[in-house]
């Protein structure tokens, strides 16, 4: 695992919201006096921010200025809830953080490739556990995962054995038994593309194995360069397969959309593993500026 390599910086980090955040800490430690701890959101999880001992703030006790403490934003919205139901009737959940325009993060839509689900479940935990810090301008969905009869059966397609994502209305769409005989055919494809029609994402991402590189459709290069910038894998355009999601949502609709393509080994990682090397492209799905020509352009 020698082309592994530990970028050694940290991922971007929300801008205004955070730095308004950051402020507020501020604003309550120097009006108070007293002993705050935030956190911020990093790749390794949760560390301190602002530590001030209180022994180091200290005022006449006549000259005690306590004007109004700001009040914080409420914390963004969580909504969980279930986009549809595989062939066999499992749920394909969905967990909504926050609101404005969304952030579509999704994986396990091939069966066997299971790791990027890891890390779509640890991202949900820490902006769970980070919601403060959250940033006001977005919403993020996240679909840990697609296709939960392939994850069970460890198979590449859905329990009707066809390849989810070939089974889109793209141009390129190819009608068969494997890929389907119509487009949509199975009820995960429908579910993903409702959720699409739905919630309109300015940005997609989603996560497959062996491939080992950043891929994008569609105006997705600007995403794909800051993803690729804080892990181990190259921006690499693989091309658009028949019936793909990245060809629906990346060539038809405009929409960015990334495919982080975890490379072979990423199966026999543990989730810390996985975090480790590819947690900070993950926050960068979410954090990067939305002022992109891409989704301004929209
Ligand atoms: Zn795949």
């Amino acid at each position: 695992m020698d082309e592994i390599r530990d970028p050694g910086r940290p991922p971007a980090v929300p801008e205004p919201a955070h730095a308004f955040a950051t402020f507020v800490a501020f604003c309550v430690v120097v009006a108070a006096g007293v002993f705050v701890d935030r956190i911020q959101i990093t790749r390794t999880g949760i560390s301190p921010a602002v530590s001030t001992p209180a022994s180091t703030i200290s005022e006449p006790d006549t000259v005690r200025i306590v004007p109004s403490i700001p009040v914080p934003p409420p914390d963004p919205a969580i909504v969980e809830e279930v986009a549809g139901h595989s062939v066999l009737g499992q749920p394909i959940p969905l967990i909504r953080i926050g609101s404005g325009p969304a952030i579509l993060i999704m994986a396990s839509i091939h069966g066997n490739e299971s790791a990027g689900t890891h890390l779509v479940e640890r991202l949900r935990e820490l902006l769970l556990k980070n919601l403060s810090d959250f940033p006001r301008d977005r919403s993020v969905i996240l679909m840990p995962v697609l296709n939960p009869d392939g994850v069970e059966a460890k198979t590449r397609g859905n329990a009707h054995g066809v390849d989810l994502n070939r089974n889109f209305p793209a141009e390129n769409r190819e009608n068969s038994q494997r890929y389907g005989l119509t487009a949509l055919s199975e009820p995960e494809a429908l579910a993903i593309y409702k959720t699409i029609e739905r919630f309109q994402p300015i940005r997609i991402v989603t996560l497959h194995e062996p491939l080992r590189c950043v891929d994008y459709d569609g105006p997705g290069l600007e995403l794909a360069t800051a993803m690729a910038e804080v892990c181990p894998l190259a921006v690499k355009k693989l091309g658009t397969r028949p019936g793909s999601m990245g060809a629906f949502t990346g060539e038809a609709r405009h929409i960015p959309t990334i495919t982080l393509e975890l490379p072979r080994d990423a199966r026999g990682l543990t989730a810390d593993e996985l975090w480790e090397r590819y947690g900070a492209a993950m926050l960068t799905a979410v954090t990067h500026p939305l002022d992109s020509a891409a989704e301004t352009d929209r």
